[in-house]
């Protein structure tokens, strides 16, 4: 295995589209900044790397992502501190997590030098993309995809590893409304819950569509053998407040190690809260629900870091969550959360990684 890093070669863009953006309509996901970061994997290594305007690439139709869903991706944020300087949070957390779905995809992994060096180059270049205004920022989304031309069933020999960039503002504009899945699953061990694989979303979409015909903002997913343990809501980890305790469902096969919750778990200790990583079943929740015991309930996740939920849907019955305020759990942490990235709280854990 060679070790050389691997050279980026820059092509920069002719003339910049940075005057059409409007940092007071954001919205997710729809806005890309001028560049990418394109590496290909072919002959057993990494070896090209680049930097390129951001566009159309070719492919041919005969490409194995297209068929068989060799494609995995990562979801991470850029962040511009009181002082203007460009932070990003928690990146090797990200690499490492991409590896974990590359091996379990059968697809290559990706060093940490090579994944390092794109990102920091790219988000370097593009550094006049990150949004200045609170809770905005430029939404990173480094993905894996097989390229072969070849519709035989077997792992690619070849591969692009590419990051794009995208300024968002906020995900969720009000707190949430759950419907508990009974009916369809997102994972199931020995599956790839755990991994973020493309296909695990094309799949989640239909019963996301079916609850939002509902009145939903989104499903919380049930475990695949009772449909009783809950275990994500959406395409975010989820928490709940019982009785003064923050409650998750634990990691395993069937649950994506969200770094959000991982940080989020981080500052409950640090905040001498108690945590609970383990199973929870509706019945509990219910339960607390009646006892009037449930105080709060949330999704973690890069995209809307926290997404407080208000009500959760489950056979026919709305159970109600109260009303947040200053002191509620998820209000703190998305506000500690804000703060460390935003260089106005101390960065106790050395998550925030400096581009420029
Ligand atoms: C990405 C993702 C999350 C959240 O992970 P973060 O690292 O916090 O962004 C949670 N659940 C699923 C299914 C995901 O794909």
């Amino acid at each position: 295995m060679t070790t050389a890093v691997l050279p980026i070669t820059v092509t920069k863009i002719s003339g910049s589209r940075i005057s059409e953006l409007d940092e007071s309509n954001l919205g997710f996901g729809k806005i890309f900044s001028d560049h990418m970061f394109v590496a290909d994997y072919k002959n057993g290594h990494w070896e090209k790397a680049e930097i390129l305007p951001y566009g159309k690439i070719p492919f041919s139709p005969s490409s194995s992502m297209m068929h068989y869903g060799q494609a995995i991706f990562e979801g991470m944020k850029a962040y511009r501190n009181v002082n203007g300087e460009v932070f990003l949070f928690r990146p090797i957390a990200n690499q490492k997590r991409l590896n974990i779905s590359a091996i379990r995809m059968a697809m290559p992994v990706i060093s940490e030098e090579l994944f390092m060096d794109g990102l920091l180059q790219l988000v370097k270049t593009d550094s006049n993309w990150v949004p200045t205004t609170d809770g905005a920022s430029l939404y990173i989304r480094p993905f894996l995809i097989a390229t072969d031309e070849y519709i035989g069933v077997k792992p690619s020999d070849t591969y692009k590893f590419m990051i794009i960039t995208s300024p968002v503002g906020k995900y969720y504009s009000e707190p949430v409304k759950v419907l508990v899945e009974t009916n369809y699953i997102r994972a199931v061990e020995g599956g790839v819950g755990f991994v973020k694989a493309s296909g695990n979303y094309g799949r989640s979409l239909y019963p996301a569509k079916l609850a939002q015909q509902k009145g939903y903002h989104q499903v919380i997913w049930t475990d695949a053998r009772h449909h009783r343990y809950l275990e994500e809501s959406g395409t975010m980890n989820v928490v709940f407040v019982i009785d003064g305790v923050l409650v998750t469902p634990p990691l395993g096969d069937t649950i994506l190690a969200g770094i959000t919750r991982d940080s989020v778990l981080t500052i409950a200790r640090d905040w001498d809260i108690k945590v609970e990583e383990r199973k929870i079943s509706i019945d509990e929740i219910i339960e607390a629900h009646r006892n009037n015991t449930l105080q709060e309930a949330f999704g973690t996740g890069t995209a809307a870091t926290i997404a407080p939920i208000c009500l959760i849907g489950y056979e026919g019955v709305e159970y109600g969550l109260p009303a947040l305020n200053s002191t509620s759990y998820s209000t703190r942490f998305g506000k500690e959360l804000e703060g460390i990235r935003k260089g106005r709280i101390a960065d106790r854990h050395n998550w925030m990684v400096k581009v420029c």
